[in-house]
């Protein structure tokens, strides 16, 4: 048995507002037999993901920070190449969170096995893992969406968007999905989107508002924000009495140099008796029996369905992650490792 080698991204140093490829760097290293119950795992597929721009900046949140030259995490599919643990043989298909490599050693207790729901791996990592939980527990929980209301979701063209933009019309909303450009606007409409906004055709928050308006001329009854900023904004100029307004993300900020300002209108959250709530999806795993039946179920069925956008090769992996605030992506952002 002999060393293998994988190549890992590190990060060189934090990225002050936009990252750059250049705050990378692709380091070579060995893997050696895994030992004393170890498995080594082969990656097959990464995410890429908003929240680890946060984790980028050394400061304090619910996840630490990532090390300056040490290999990123996050989210990957592999398969079991060696193992010395028992519960584990070659061939197993994994989850883990290490993510940004092309192979590792890891205690058994790290490692997920897929559950075996008719899916292919790199679903685990978008619609049937944690971006799907988060709409499903976003939506149905916290939101706690009832048929007849009207939801307004930002980034609807996005991983987590797309999926609470069909959930909520299979739970009988009314849906108005906001995305960047024409192609993505399309692409909502053949989701079951009852009105969607191309944001990007809007000069400015007063007119995301208006169009906002005239898409939901009664006003919404649930924001599910992925966006922050004027979607924020406009929700609140929208938003019915006692709506819910779900802060899932606020990518429109993740790259800000200086605090923001918050929306100008938020003393309207008192007349109107709003509720604005935050969450994190991991606070929802209990959650995670359920939704998987769900939607295991409804995907086999047809009636959710998923995009990936997909880059290859380990080299890929920063541009991918810089994809997302760009929107190069459509569903969820994936790197293919092999
Ligand atoms: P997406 O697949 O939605 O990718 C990000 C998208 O955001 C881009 O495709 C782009 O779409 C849009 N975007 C980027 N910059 C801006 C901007 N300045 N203004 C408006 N839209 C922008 O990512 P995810 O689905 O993985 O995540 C969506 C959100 O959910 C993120 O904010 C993320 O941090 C959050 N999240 C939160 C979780 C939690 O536990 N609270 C868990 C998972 C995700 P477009 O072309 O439409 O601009």
């Amino acid at each position: 048995m002999t060393d293998i080698s994988s190549r890992e991204w590190h990060l060189l140093r934090r990225p002050i507002g936009m990252p750059k490829v250049e705050d990378f760097e692709l380091a070579t290293t060995k893997v050696p037999p895994p030992v004393a119950g170890q498995v080594q795992v082969r990656n097959l597929w990464m995410s890429v993901d908003p929240y680890m721009r946060g984790r980028m900046t050394d400061r304090e949140s619910y996840v630490p920070p990532f090390q300056i030259g040490h290999p990123l995490e996050g989210g990957a599919v592999g398969q079991v190449t060696q193992s010395d643990d028992p519960s584990f043989i070659p061939g197993d298909l994994v989850l883990s969170m290490y993510g940004w490599r092309e192979a590792f050693n890891a205690k058994p207790g790290t490692l997920q096995k897929l559950p075996n729901v008719g899916l292919p791996p790199q679903a685990f990592l978008g619609i049937a893992g944690m971006p799907g939980l988060t709409a499903y527990a976003g939506l149905l929980r916290v939101a706690a969406a009832k048929a007849g209301e009207t939801v307004f979701v930002s980034g609807a063209a996005g991983a987590v968007g797309s999926i609470v933009c069909q959930i909520a019309k299979l739970k009988g909303l009314n849906v108005v999905g906001s995305a960047g450009g024409h192609d993505k606007s399309e692409w909502l409409k053949t989701l079951g989107c009852d009105a969607v906004i191309d944001y990007k055709a809007y000069a400015n928050g007063s007119e995301l508002t208006a169009a906002l308006k005239q898409a939901a001329p009664k006003g919404i009854d649930i924001y599910f924000d992925n966006v922050g900023g004027d979607h924020l904004y406009a929700a609140i100029e929208c938003a019915r009495p006692r709506a819910r307004l779900v802060i899932c993300g606020m990518i429109s900020a993740y790259n800000a140099t200086a605090p923001l300002a918050g929306p100008g209108n938020i003393i309207s959250v008192i007349p109107k008796r709003l509720r604005i709530e935050g969450f994190i999806v991991s606070d929802h795993n209990d959650m995670l029996g359920e939704f998987l039946g769900d939607m295991a179920g409804w995907i086999t069925q047809g009636q959710i369905r998923y995009e990936e956008t997909v880059d290859h090769g380990i080299a890929a992996a920063p541009e991918a992650f810089l994809k997302l605030f760009s929107g190069g992506n459509t569903g969820k952002m994936l790197v293919k490792l092999t």
